[in-house]
């Protein structure tokens, strides 16, 4: 009898989440609470008491690490309203309260929550790095939310783990602020990504940090992000347990990670062979958006690819400004592994690494599929790239010669500087009849580098021509681009520019950025005044990031 009114009871209460959907999101932060276990508890957790000296973990998944709460005056930098009341159900008032700021800071651990740290290992640069892991990162605990996801918040920059290393386990406010807006305006954008919640910093933390390697290490104050994603797994969290030789934990690992997050592969007749084709596929899915928006990751080594096919670990990363095809954002990549126009290739060289890392858990029939789907994976990428490409031009279909024409276009943007962003928006701005027109170009600041330019002219014939091939009227190739083609993207410069005023506690510009970015293919007025689709201020370039953060 009990039991039935249980089961009862938690219909009624799927049914009330489900009209939840509609929830009134949760004011008193007090209130809120994490899945009691979570799930992840089911893995094999290390639970050293000496939690905060590096070590190499043997035979776990994580590692059991309380945070190590940021400490002295603490403010809020930024917070996502979307994030907060879309996943974790929070009204956007509750980022201000005491409990979620300590939350945030890694003070306030809310009911049911389970602090860890998640180990793996990577190729970094192309070489096996060994064990990496969670070095400066804590994931909290699992939230259900009123749709039914499931949510990990995970602090960055909470302190040291067993995978600190040489690391102090910290992260500086202006690396904490550039994930911050890249991660939910790559979310806006349609590009698959982590999230992040909130993020908080601390008047007197301080941490040092050499930003340029020159030996001139200056302190800085140290903050924490909360990032969320349904998973944190990467490519590295398998390779970790080939080098390491524990494939009864890989197994563990990968049915766990396929029952949690691809449910509708679980009961395939061959599932790790599907798994394995549904992440490559995701990843070069999400590739293929970062060449749609001059996106350059920056540090693609296999333990920054995450295995939901998500993009992950937001550090020296760039979006093109005038287009160079080997554009490196991150200073430290001397040999341009990590360039622009070499992130598919780099994505399927990791994705060649997750099939070698997965050898010991398959049979010798499993091998042989995924070496034929390997076959396949090339083509697929740059398929979806150029068809990236050709939405970016208004075109639907894919034709004979489409890659030259796209092409082409590079050729011209790189030899005359044009903006990667904003050729795009306004090519879909003026009318493709006018593309030659010099009086109209003169308008357009990026396209207006172009006048006079013999190339384009032989360009611009070939675009009109396409277009007349797929019958696509004016109306409706500007309407299509203007979706696809956005006015703002998070720009190296524009960040500079909202960090200098945050590091004097001035979170003006942060929190106009994270609004802005919500809606990045709509022009706003006050983002016009302030230049943020202008041509970028000379100091901005040749700008580079370090991986200093
Ligand atoms: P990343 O280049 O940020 O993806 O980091 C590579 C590895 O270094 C990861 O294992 C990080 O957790 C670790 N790491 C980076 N910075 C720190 C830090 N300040 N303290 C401890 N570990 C760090
Ligand atoms: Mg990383």
């Amino acid at each position: 009898m009990r039991r039935a009114f249980c089961v009862l009871a938690a219909l009624m209460n799927e049914q009330q989440q489900n009209i939840v959907g509609k929830m009134k999101p949760i004011v008193n932060f007090k209130e809120w609470k994490f899945r009691d276990p979570p799930n992840y508890a089911a893995l094999p957790i290390d639970e050293n008491p000496e939690y905060n000296v590096p070590v190499a973990v043997k035979d776990a998944v994580f590692s059991k690490v309380p945070t190590e709460p940021l400490i002295g005056k603490l403010h809020l930098v930024c917070a996502s309203d979307e994030a907060l009341v879309d996943l974790l159900d929070l009204h956007p008032s509750v980022a201000e309260s005491e409990e979620f700021i300590n939350f945030v800071a890694g003070s306030y651990l809310p009911e049911g929550g389970l602090s860890v740290s998640h180990r793996y290992g990577g190729y970094q640069f192309g070489f096996w790095a060994d064990q990496l892991g969670d070095g400066r990162a804590h994931i909290l605990g699992e939230y259900v939310n009123s749709k039914g996801e499931s949510w990990q918040p995970q602090l960055k920059g909470s302190g040291e783990t067993p995978y600190s290393r040489f690391g102090d386990g910290r992260a500086v406010l202006r690396s904490s602020i550039r994930e911050m807006i890249a991660s939910e305006a790559c979310y806006h954008l349609g590009i698959p990504t982590t999230r992040a919640a909130a993020l908080v910093v601390s008047d007197d933390h301080k941490v040092w940090r050499d930003k340029t390697y020159c030996g001139r290490a200056r302190q800085e104050r140290a903050a924490v992000v909360m990032r969320l994603a349904n998973a944190w797994y990467r490519i590295g969290s398998i390779e970790i347990l080939l080098k390491r030789r524990e494939p009864h934990t890989m197994k563990l690992l990968v049915d766990f990670i396929i029952k949690q997050h691809f449910p509708e592969l679980e009961n395939s007749d061959d599932k790790y062979v599907d798994w394995y084709l549904e992440v490559a596929h995701r990843n070069l899915d999400m590739v293929a958006t970062w060449q749609g928006f001059g996106f350059t990751h920056g540090v693609l080594n296999t333990d920054n690819v995450s295995l939901l096919g998500l993009t992950i670990d937001y550090g020296p990363y760039g979006f093109i400004e005038h287009f160079y095809q080997n554009y490196v954002p991150n200073s430290s990549d001397d040999m341009g592994r990590y360039a622009f126009n070499k992130q598919p290739e780099i994505l399927l060289w990791n994705l060649e690494k997750l099939a070698e890392a997965l050898e010991p858990i398959l049979s010798e029939d499993q091998k042989e599929k995924i070496k034929d789907i390997r076959a396949t994976l090339s083509e697929y990428v740059q398929r979806n790239v150029l068809k990236t490409h050709l939405l970016k031009l208004g075109l639907k279909e894919m034709k004979d010669g489409d890659d030259k024409l796209v092409q082409e276009l590079f050729e011209v943007m790189q030899l005359k500087m044009g903006d990667f962003t904003a050729t795009f928006r306004q090519l879909a701005e003026v009318e493709s009849q006018q593309l030659l027109d010099k009086s109209v170009l003169e308008t357009k600041w990026s396209l207006s580098k172009f006048i006079d330019t013999p190339n384009w002219e032989k360009w611009v014939k070939k675009y009109q021509d396409r277009l007349k091939e797929e019958n696509v009227s004016e109306d409706e190739r500007q309407s299509r681009m203007v979706k696809v083609n956005p006015v703002y993207v998070p720009k190296n410069w524009i960040m500079q520019e909202a960090i200098a005023d945050a590091e004097k506690n001035n979170f003006e510009k942060v929190r106009f950025l994270l609004k802005l970015f919500k809606n990045p293919f709509e022009v706003n007025e006050e983002a016009e005044k302030r230049g943020y689709s202008s041509q970028p201020p000379s100091w901005s370039y040749g700008l580079k990031l370090s991986c200093s953060s």
